[in-house]
């Protein structure tokens, strides 16, 4: 029995874009039938909106409990229901403690109970010492395991080398769940650190010089010659250097188990025009030429790139030394978990993509990475029931009335994007509406 039907003259399917209705039972995709077939069901008439399943963002930081001063459940799973995310993967790191081993895990979850706004799922993290805490995490319900291979800037998440990661790939390999890496490795950032320390620290190239693609070449290259050795598979994230580009592609092309991901910042923003003293748009690695942004776009469309996370990395407006305007002292983290759906859209229809390109890099395949394939991402018999009313062709403007996160620190501030979430539904239940929160703390954790 059908308890409830969402039609449109344009769901976004595995097999395209057709008119249809989705027919939902106890929360899950019963089938998607013809546009006229409506009878015996409650039916949800959005016209030509587009219809997509529901964002699946693999990379963000939640930073609760130990940093709920930066963030917290309650803030971003709102922002998350009211952006069209509705399955969020949280990161190891900036919460405390670190999800490192099987009892921080459960600490995390005890924290997040009762608060979450979409489904929620969690990474563990790979630090030195912790891989004999490895097949415990996994057990407790990691999705799989973060590592940085260098200083991650919070003192409790440490970072590895090969001789560390070597066991520790065998052992995730072994247990099944990819690896995830921040690709930077430190020689190359130290080697400009004392040219940097003389240049303006208000100024945007001096944070852009400090962080330089060999950092993430070289990263890259030990990253794929671990995992050609251990055979586990590895995904790297938040990946912004143009030049280590094909270091990526050859090794898929050799067959390695390797995934890759870019971030929205990454894809709309350029460093040409990040206004100096402008700290909210800080990340690591940075934010890079306008050249380097096409050819982002080009391996996204060629698939030497897989998905667009948004690696919402928020902190308090204080840490941001916004006043200061100091981008070496600022946290480095763009908070954007809100509008990754039309910041990338917005880019995306720009340069000629159509919405089954944004359903596979936002939905399909980080739902792969995260071993959520057959549940979520995709509007097909049998997944979740995650549905998001997408007004393609509307634009609005960012206002800081608009952000739901817990600060409204954004570089988004003030821009115009195009894509309006106009509604969504958890496991076919409405949970945000024309810019209200309908239905509070339905998730549950994956
Ligand atoms: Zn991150």
């Amino acid at each position: 029995m059908t308890a409830l039907i969402v039609r449109s003259r344009r769901v976004v399917t595995p097999d395209g874009i057709v008119a249809a209705t989705v027919h939902i039972d106890s929360g899950k995709i019963a089938r998607v039938g013809e546009w006229a077939d409506v009878t015996g069901a409650q039916l949800d008439d959005v016209g030509d909106r587009a219809l997509l399943p529901g964002v699946v963002d693999t990379h963000v930081h939640l930073n609760e409990p130990g940093r709920t001063e930066w963030e917290g459940f309650r803030t971003a799973t709102q922002a998350a229901a009211a952006g069209g995310s509705t399955t969020l993967v949280d990161m190891p790191l900036n919460s405390i403690p670190p999800t490192t081993t099987a009892e921080a895990l459960r600490r995390k979850r005890e924290a997040a109970r009762g608060q979450c706004s979409v489904d929620v799922g969690f990474w563990g993290g790979v630090v030195p010492g912790n891989v004999a805490d490895l097949p415990g995490l996994v057990e407790e319900g990691v999705r799989g395991c973060k590592c940085f291979l260098i200083d991650s800037g919070a003192p409790e998440f440490g970072w590895v080398g090969a001789a560390e990661l070597r066991p520790a790939m065998r052992i995730l390999s072994q247990l099944g769940v990819p690896l995830l890496v921040h690709a930077e490795v430190a020689g190359p950032i130290d080697a400009v650190a004392a040219e940097v320390a003389r240049a303006d620290p208000r100024h945007y190239a001096t944070y852009l010089a400090s962080r330089p693609p060999a950092a993430e070449e070289e990263a890259i290259r030990l990253i794929i010659g671990l995992c050609r050795e251990t055979g586990a598979r590895t995904h790297i994230v938040h990946h912004s250097a143009a030049t280590a580009l094909p270091l990526i592609s050859a090794a898929r092309a050799e067959g390695l188990p390797l995934t890759a991901e870019t971030c929205p910042h990454y894809l709309h923003f350029v460093s040409e025009t990040v206004p100096d003293g402008a700290t909210a748009w800080k990340c690591a690695p940075p934010i890079r030429e306008r050249a380097n942004q096409d050819a982002l776009w080009a391996a996204l469309a060629d698939g030497t790139l897989d998905l667009v996370a948004s690696d919402h990395s928020p902190c308090t407006p204080a840490l941001k030394a916004l006043e200061a305007g100091d981008f070496m002292a600022a946290w480095g983290g763009v908070a954007g978990l809100q509008l990754a759906l039309p910041v990338t859209w917005t880019e995306a229809r720009r340069r000629g993509h159509d919405l089954r390109d944004l359903v596979r890099w936002m939905c399909a395949a980080p739902a792969k990475l995260a071993g959520l394939d057959g549940k979520k991402g995709a509007i097909a018999a049998g997944y979740d029931a995650d549905l998001v009313v997408f007004a393609d062709t509307e634009a609005f403007e960012v206002t800081p009335a608009l952000i739901r996160h817990r600060h409204r620190t954004t570089p988004y501030l003030g821009d115009t994007l195009v894509g309006v979430v106009e509604s969504t539904y958890l496991r076919g239940q409405l949970i945000f509406q024309a810019g209200r929160l309908v239905a509070e703390n339905q998730g549950v954790f994956l």
